[in-house]
């Protein structure tokens, strides 16, 4: 007997590769986000509006970063998607099993192998090198909406450089609580012209876009806008002198599946002891560290 479940996935695939071209996305379209990429490239921090299409996936899930990804693929790529580090969890897996779908090109969990890396709320452990992409899934591109509700002042910000507000919204934040308070989302100066939303990485993940050797782009499907950040580009985190910047502490910690105290923990409760243990919150570097670990 057939199974509803085969036949539903082969009539899909059989009517995906009838209807819809390479990569899902029309030509016409992938070429307006193509141009918008060079935009917000040329300028690094610079949000770039473009016109947000239709995706297969509710906005809110990824569309933004969906829409990069698949306007830049080509047939050579290799595909790894990310969702709070992880390679497994539902999103990853659904957004890495549609690109897959519309393009069939190579997926992989290896970040060192990938040329195009998809990620929500994570850049990976291991060092990007040139040739490779990071591609961001943003909720909310401005920096400044905390401060100022309407988009049209924040873009006056923006243009006139005015960040006056922001500057006393860090400075309340430390009398407040002596320091400043924001974890993900942490503001950062791009090349010394604009203030840019890195989307909700933790602030362990911030120094790295500073100087790196990959291009970051931002794609925030719902509120339509595209930014960059290109390779070797001054990426600053906004600090006082006497009240810096730094990274979550996980000092005295350690990942209980591989032993790394050099990667960036998430917390989990034991449920047989119910003491906190942590791991590594890259879950494929942690995989292959055991690996090499087991060798
Ligand atoms: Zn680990």
């Amino acid at each position: 007997m057939v199974k509803f479940s085969d036949w539903f996935d082969s009539s899909l695939n059989a009517s995906i590769h009838a209807v819809y071209s390479f990569a899902f996305i029309d030509e016409g379209a992938k070429r307006e986000i193509r141009r918008k990429t060079l935009k917000a490239v040329a300028i690094p921090g610079y949000q770039v509006p473009f016109g947000s299409r239709d995706m297969p996936v509710a906005r809110g899930w990824g569309t933004g970063g969906l829409q990069l990804t698949l306007s830049l693929i080509g047939t050579d790529d290799i595909l790894k998607v990310i969702d709070q580090g992880s390679d497994e969890s539902v999103n990853a897996v659904n957004i890495r099993q549609f690109v897959e779908r519309v393009t069939s090109v190579q997926t992989t969990e290896d970040t060192t192998r990938a040329t195009v890396i998809q990620t929500r709320h994570r850049i990976p452990e291991e060092h990007l090198k040139d040739g490779q992409i990071l591609v961001f899934q943003v909720p909310i591109p401005e920096p400044l909406r905390d401060v100022e509700p309407s988009e049209r002042e924040t873009r006056r910000m923006h243009a006139e450089a005015d960040y006056s507000r922001m500057w006393l919204f860090l400075y309340e934040d430390i009398v407040r609580y002596r320091e400043i308070s924001i974890g993900a989302r942490y503001p950062v100066m791009v090349n010394g012209r604009y203030i840019m939303d890195p989307s909700p990485i933790p602030r362990w993940d911030v120094p790295r876009l500073h100087q790196a050797d990959t291009l970051y782009l931002f794609g925030a499907g719902r509120e339509k806008r595209i930014y960059a950040i290109p390779p070797h580009t001054r990426v600053e985190p906004l600090e006082f002198e006497d009240h810096r910047f730094r990274v979550e502490d996980f000092s005295g910690r350690r990942c209980t599946r591989c032993g790394r105290d050099d990667t960036y923990l998430d917390e989990l409760i034991d449920d047989a002891s119910g003491t906190r243990v942590y791991t590594c919150s890259d879950t494929s570097y942690c995989a292959k560290t055991e690996r090499e670990k087991a060798v």
